[in-house]
């Protein structure tokens, strides 16, 4: 491999915390040099160490093809992926990525209008480099010389504290528009500033984002709903002009009513904090925060036009799901339990009777009385909802009894509005 821009940085240089790399992805490492090939630790893992932080996954690249992987792995390897072909190799609980080094040569490679659809094409590790993403993402730590192969200059952009976009900014955003969103994802999770021009050529080529099929911007939607910093990456989505992009209706309201936009950054700062503190998350939260401002309205006129508070919640709840489509498709499973959540917030009105019971045990429960409080926060009507549920989880079988069948319990009529 001879490639002028190439620096090697060693051991005492770069001081990569190699004790933190999985046993796991040795291992795989190791097998694959065992076997004639050549192997590296690379991308987020390998950013991530070198800034202190633990790696969401370790991914590894190799020259290997992902069938000599799968040779090499046999019952433990499975090829996936059919616009870009990988190997997944199972070791415990978990699943590392193998990527075969991308070449440069045109072959088993599809391009539309600029945009790659499928990259089939193998070829060496510098050339495997420049088609990656950020200079960031370009390291590749081999792990038995223990030095760092940094083709693009990533080491020097990380100690600045920017992120770098590999190769002309036009030509990489139209190849893969989903590259805008994993900047702002980078950017909110690692601290590491757009500069002036690329956020310029974001708001330049945000618009082919609407190629990119909606089922890959939710997952990468859901990837940056939980990147730690959900707060700033909202900021620079609403800047880039890409929140909009991905959640018009949201977006418009959010920007219209100061109320909505509070409770966004309250909704964010509350998963933001539940990840610091190592709790666990749900796509489904937060996706129901943003559709919450589509479907109030509509609830609204539904309840206006006569409808019953049932049935203009389902309405309701279909038609936001079915708009937003053909900008995020949000999976089934997931529509489900929004569906849950939000049935949820008009059952917690009912605070006697032996509906509470059902509604204490509903599997949704927790993530609705979290949505619950944080509707408290800009909605004082709601104190009371949120006081009866947050008392009734730490009171006895008995108290709860007579809370909600004892005799100072008055019938009240119920307003349906949310
Ligand atoms: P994290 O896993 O923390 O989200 P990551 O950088 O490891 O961050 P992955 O999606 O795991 O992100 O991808 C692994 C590596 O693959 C990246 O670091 C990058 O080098 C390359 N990569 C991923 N997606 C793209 C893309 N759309 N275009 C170019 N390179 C990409
Ligand atoms: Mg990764």
């Amino acid at each position: 491999m001879l490639n002028q821009n190439l620096i090697t940085y060693n051991k005492s240089e770069h001081r990569l915390p190699s004790g933190e790399i999985s046993p796991a992805t040795k291992k795989i490492i190791d097998k694959l040099v065992d076997h004639g090939f050549e192997a590296y630790l690379v991308g987020g893992a390998v950013r991530d160490l070198l800034l202190g932080l633990h790696p969401k996954d370790f991914d590894i690249a190799t020259d290997a093809t992902p069938e000599d992987i799968k040779r090499i792995f046999k019952g433990k390897c499975r090829i996936i992926g059919r616009r870009f072909r990988l190997a997944h190799i199972y070791m415990g609980n978990s699943i590392y990525e193998v990527a075969t080094f991308r070449g440069s040569d045109p072959g088993d490679r599809v391009v539309k209008q600029g945009q790659i659809i499928r990259d089939n094409v193998f070829g060496t590790v510098d050339q495997d480099a420049i088609r990656r993403d950020f200079s960031c993402n370009a390291l590749y730590y081999d792990m038995h010389e223990e030095t760092i192969l940094d083709f693009a200059a990533g080491v020097h952009d990380l100690k600045k504290g920017e992120l770098k976009l590999i190769g002309n900014p036009n030509k990489r955003f139209i190849e893969d528009p989903v590259r805008m969103l994993r900047a702002v994802r980078f950017h909110a999770k690692l601290g590491l500033a757009l500069t002036d021009s690329m956020r310029q050529d974001i708001i330049n080529n945000r618009h082919h984002l609407h190629k990119v099929p909606t089922a890959r911007l939710f997952d990468e939607a859901v990837k940056m709903f939980h990147c730690g910093n959900m707060e700033i990456a909202y900021y620079a989505l609403s800047e880039l002009q890409l929140f909009n992009i991905l959640l018009p209706v949201a977006a418009k309201i959010a920007n219209q009513q100061e109320q909505w936009h509070d409770f966004l950054i309250q909704a964010f700062r509350n998963t933001d904090h539940r990840l610091k503190n190592g709790l666990s998350v749900t796509p489904v939260f937060l996706t129901a925060c943003v559709m919450w401002l589509e479907f109030i309205p509509i609830y609204h006129t539904l309840l206006d036009k006569g409808t019953n508070s049932h049935d203009a919640l389902h309405e309701a709840t279909t038609l936001v799901m079915t708009n937003q489509r053909d900008y995020l498709m949000i999976p089934k499973a997931i529509q489900n339990g929004i569906r849950q959540m939000w049935t949820l917030q008009l059952r917690f009105k009912k605070m006697s009777g032996k509906g509470v019971y059902s509604t204490l045990h509903h599997p949704r429960f927790r993530a609705a009385y979290d949505f619950l409080l944080l509707r408290n926060l800009s909605n004082s009507e709601l104190s009371q909802q949120a006081e009866f549920w947050t008392n009734i989880q730490n009171m006895s079988p008995e108290g709860i009894k007579s809370l909600i069948f004892g005799k100072k319990v008055k019938r009240q009529k119920i307003n349906y509005e949310l």
